[in-house]
């Protein structure tokens, strides 16, 4: 059997997360158009006859600031230690840049195997693949360089296949019919996450963290409910009236949202309670962190 763990690494926003979601068949790492959206390193998981590849999402790369950001840059570098490929994704559709020069900085020092991800082809037309190819494969001895669609799905199949040759042989590392290595109430939490990220802008959606508060399985089996509770952590007063929106239509929309991810991960129906609250400067608190499972 071959078997493996492949580190998804790239600029924010180019699309990692969504890779990674396409690569497993099932939502587990949130998805939006603002950068820092993933904190955690989440594991995605495939299984056939082949073998298995675990996949390593990871927060985009970029310099620390606050706590969070060094220990969800400590979330990068334990994600490039252990592994057997890197997957440098990069979005096809912007010009090659500063940031772009800092990632594959990362993998050049690595000198792992690597491949060359170049994202949403969906986005921009056929002729400006060649340069981005050209410039990527001047620097690094890139085993393979596929252009995909991490989006519509396209070259993914191929992608794992190609990712099966170069694993080596070995025991599988998860059971085969596991998908992800974390649970359904971190997933939960991430889920609301997502939502309030697409419905807020500017500081926003870097001050907002989601804390499961309950999660209640009790009822699962016999009444097919699970009742969950969860508070909304903002950093200022004024940020929660933001959450609620006018007359709290914000968070009931976000509410439902979410509660229909969360209810088609677990199969069955979900009471979702949201509560808004401050938490000043929760981004440089470790106990915070700790619970929010970040750099982890
Ligand atoms: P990450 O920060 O690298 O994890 O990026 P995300 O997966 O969160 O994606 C960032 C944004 O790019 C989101 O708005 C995605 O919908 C979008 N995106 C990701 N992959 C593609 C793609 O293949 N094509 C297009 N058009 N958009 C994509
Ligand atoms: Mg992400």
């Amino acid at each position: 059997m071959k078997r493996g763990i492949a580190t998804i690494i790239g600029r924010p926003n180019s699309g990692k997360s969504t890779l990674l979601n396409a690569l497993v068949g099932q939502k587990i790492s949130i998805v939006s158009d603002k950068p820092q959206t993933t904190r955690n390193r989440i594991l995605g998981i495939i299984s056939d006859s082949r073998g298995q590849i675990v996949f390593a999402d990871t927060p985009g790369i970029h310099k620390p600031g606050y706590r969070m950001n060094e220990r969800m840059q400590r979330a990068v570098r334990n994600a490039l230690s252990d592994i057997d490929l890197v997957l440098l994704v990069v979005d096809g559709s912007v010009a090659f840049g500063a940031g772009e020069a800092f990632t594959l900085d990362i993998v050049k020092k690595s000198l792992l195997k690597a491949f060359l991800l170049i994202n949403k082809i969906d986005k921009f037309s056929k002729p400006l693949l060649l340069p981005i190819i050209q410039r990527y494969a001047n620097e690094y001895d890139f085993c393979q360089i596929i252009p995909i669609s991490a989006l519509k799905s396209e070259n993914i199949s191929l992608v794992i296949d190609k990712i099966f040759q170069y694993l080596p042989d070995g025991d599988l590392i998860f059971d085969p019919g596991q998908y992800t290595d974390r649970n359904e109430r971190f997933l939960a939490g991430e889920f609301i996450r997502e939502k309030i990220l697409a419905k807020t802008r500017e500081e926003l959606p870097y001050a907002c963290a989601v804390l499961i508060t309950q999660f209640d399985e009790s009822k699962r089996e016999k009444k097919k409910l699970v009742h969950i509770e969860a508070d909304i952590l903002v950093e200022r007063e004024t940020q929660q009236g933001i959450i609620l929106g006018a007359g709290g239509l914000r968070i009931r929309d976000i509410g439902t949202r979410a509660r229909r991810d969360v209810e088609e991960m677990l199969g069955c129906r979900v009471y979702l309670g949201l509560r808004v609250r401050t938490a000043r400067d929760w981004r440089n608190n470790d106990s915070i962190l700790d619970e929010l499972e970040v750099g982890t």
